[in-house]
């Protein structure tokens, strides 16, 4: 294991704290840029925020160091679990209201679509498949799919952030499905937030845009626009730049490079790593059905933490870019051309916006370094770290890599199927496939499931030939009423959209 400079230093003075008795967040948390040329910042300034000012995406200064407190930490609820992780990345909200804003956001009621029955206190039930194989249930959310594990939490810190600075905020963002109904229904109702999500019309499944266009809170606006994705998020980037605009509307954004969605998802690394052993000296891998590194960046600063963690096993499809990484060393984000549309279609990704938080770490933190790599990055180039230090550090991060087709999702969907009789949507299939290669005697292998099969059924039905189940409560929704504005892909009409809504 390597650690930065800073990291050993700063696990010294947590320790001169500790000793001391002192609360273990007595030391202000601070954020960096991966790019070094912002200013540092807490908690709650980049929380609201997207890209660091200089282009780059924050990370804590140092990741406290765990180890001592697992014993601890083993027993508690996924909530008070929560609470003491992420009181050591949050520092300048009071321990009280994160508490509650914890026990607030992990409920059994809001995580309550969990596959075996009798156990919904579990917010991240893990099943075993056999033995040392399991999965960690993620999608028992209300949009059915991971992402709802961090966004719940993001809708309830903006709410009491916002009003703590009697603010308020629009969200503006692009979605091909998950994103965006996760961000709605952590949003619906909160006050002080609007949400305009833009998706293309007709594109998403029928469960999709029933989930998304079925709301009927007046904060939340969905806008589908006449052509692809691209379009959407073409539409997202020039509202954007237009810097006047997005400050006299206050426009926000809740994409996956968000801090707080990262330092949410760290805690069910945890949870698993709790499930999955009954003993601190054990040590476990995790495979992560990967797109724009944001759940496995999470996986690798819980193992900096001191998470024992054997390996982070990344999936991904047939648009491989992280793959490629992992196997050759060379980062070759694709243009969108070269990028192809899979039947996991939440890991279609050209390039993977997180992966500079990981890179960060890999360069030792020199942000000058960061910025040499990104430089050709953000001309459309690529990097390579062979012949160079940095290729011999890589193993000591515990990656390994693997990618799956569509054949395979279908075979991995029907043999999980008949040998357990359990439906795993296409992502977590990716997941399942890589798994298989890298079981190694001893080590549990935690595959992080991040979808339920109903949202992606198209597939389901074409490798097993019949239609997924769904919780009973979602039985329908197709036939709710929808409130949805449909229009063309112009950046003024939906400039003008959100001015209407926001006098
Ligand atoms: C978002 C998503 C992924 C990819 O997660 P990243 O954090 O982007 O790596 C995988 N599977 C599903 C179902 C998703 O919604």
């Amino acid at each position: 294991m390597i650690w930065s400079k800073s990291t050993l230093e700063w696990t010294a003075d947590w320790r001169a704290h500790d000793n001391r008795g002192s609360p273990y967040f007595a030391l202000a948390m601070n954020y960096l840029s991966t790019r070094g040329q912002a200013p540092a910042a807490r908690f709650c300034d980049i929380l609201l925020g997207g890209l660091a000012p200089d282009g780059g995406l924050y990370l804590p200064q140092s990741y406290p160091q765990i180890a001592a407190r697992l014993s601890e930490w083993r027993s508690l609820s996924y909530a008070d679990l929560a609470f003491e992780i992420l009181s050591l990345f949050i520092d300048d909200i009071p321990a009280e209201d994160l508490r509650s804003i914890c026990r607030k956001t992990y409920t059994a009621e809001t995580y309550r679509y969990n596959r075996p029955a009798g156990q919904a206190s579990d917010i991240t039930p893990l099943t075993t498949l056999e033995p040392g194989l399991h999965l960690l249930e993620l999608s028992n959310g209300p949009t059915l799919a991971f992402k709802d594990m961090a966004m719940q939490l993001l809708g309830n810190l903006f709410e009491y952030a916002l009003a703590k600075r009697g603010e308020t905020i629009n969200i503006l963002g692009a979605t091909s499905g998950d994103t965006g109904s996760a961000a709605e229904y952590a949003m619906r109702g909160k006050r002080g937030v609007r949400v305009f999500m833009l998706s293309p019309d007709g594109k998403m499944s029928a469960f999709q845009r029933a989930q998304m266009y079925s709301l009927q809170d007046d904060n939340i606006v969905n806008i589908a626009v006449r052509g692809m994705f691209d379009d959407a998020q073409d539409i997202v980037k020039a509202v954007s730049n237009d810097a006047a605009f997005k400050a006299r509307y206050k426009i926000g954004a809740v994409n996956s490079i968000n801090w707080a969605r990262v330092a949410a998802q760290i805690v069910y690394y945890f949870k698993g790593y709790f499930a999955a052993t009954d003993s601190n000296e054990q040590h476990v891998a995790f495979c992560v059905p990967s797109g724009n590194f944001g759940n496995i960046c999470a996986g690798h600063i819980a193992r900096m933490m001191g998470l024992p963690i054997a390996r982070l096993v990344l999936a991904t499809n047939e648009n491989n870019v992280l793959d490629e990484f992992f196997r050759t060393g060379v980062y070759r984000p694709r243009a969108a051309s070269e990028t192809y549309v899979t039947s996991s279609p939440s890991m279609d990704i050209s390039k993977a916006s997180n992966f500079e938080r990981f890179v960060f770490d890999l360069v030792g933190r020199d942000p000058a370094k960061v910025r040499e790599l990104w430089q050709q990055v953000d001309r459309g180039g690529s990097f390579d770290l062979n012949g160079t230090p940095l290729l011999e550090r890589l193993p000591a991060y515990g990656f390994t890599s693997g990618c799956s087709s569509h054949a395979d999702r279908l075979q991995t969907i029907r043999e999980i199927w008949r040998r357990h009789g359990l439906m795993v949507d296409t992502h977590t299939a990716d997941g399942i496939k890589v798994a298989q290669h890298y079981r190694e005697v001893g080590v549990p292998m935690v595959v992080l499931e991040t979808a339920q099969a109903v949202k992606f059924s198209e597939t389901i039905v074409e490798a097993l030939g019949r239609e997924p189940g769904r919780p009973a409560e979602l039985a329908g929704i197709e036939a709710l009423p929808q409130r949805v504005v449909v229009m063309d892909a112009d950046v003024d009409q939906v400039k003008a959209l959100i001015e209407t809504s926001c006098t």
